[in-house]
């Protein structure tokens, strides 16, 4: 059993709100959501973080990004959205399985940059 919450989620071990699921990509709804949206998009493909990321990614990370624009429309982020992905201690990252946050409104979100 892996001992990466995500992929154990991705496994269907560890209970989660989906919004979408393939071969390759998992979407669901962040249990501590900051904005009135709030979901994750990962690879189901155990990569820790994005320094990880090397060419050999570059087709599924296509997917997760898509995954994000497509489910963000869906999800009432037609004016726009927020993607961050945390990466490594100085980024805060907490769970160290590479992660999509969209994060969406309806109101227009606090600056951050
Ligand atoms: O900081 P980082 O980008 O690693 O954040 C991990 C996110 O995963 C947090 O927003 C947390 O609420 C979320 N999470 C989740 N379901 C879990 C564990 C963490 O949605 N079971």
């Amino acid at each position: 059993m892996s001992d990466c919450i995500f992929c154990r989620i991705a496994a269907g071990e560890i209970p989660a709100k989906k919004l979408y699921e393939d071969e390759h990509v998992l979407a669901f709804h962040d249990i501590n959501p900051v904005a009135p949206v709030h979901f994750l998009v990962i690879p189901k493909l155990h990569v820790p973080s994005m320094a990880e990321l090397g060419p050999e990614h570059v087709e599924v990370m296509g997917r997760v990004m898509t995954t994000a624009a497509r489910l963000a429309r869906e999800n009432g982020c037609g004016e726009g959205f927020r993607t961050i992905i945390n990466t490594g201690r100085v980024g805060r990252q907490e769970v160290y399985h590479l992660h999509v946050h969209v994060l969406g409104g309806p109101e227009v979100l606090p600056a951050m940059l």
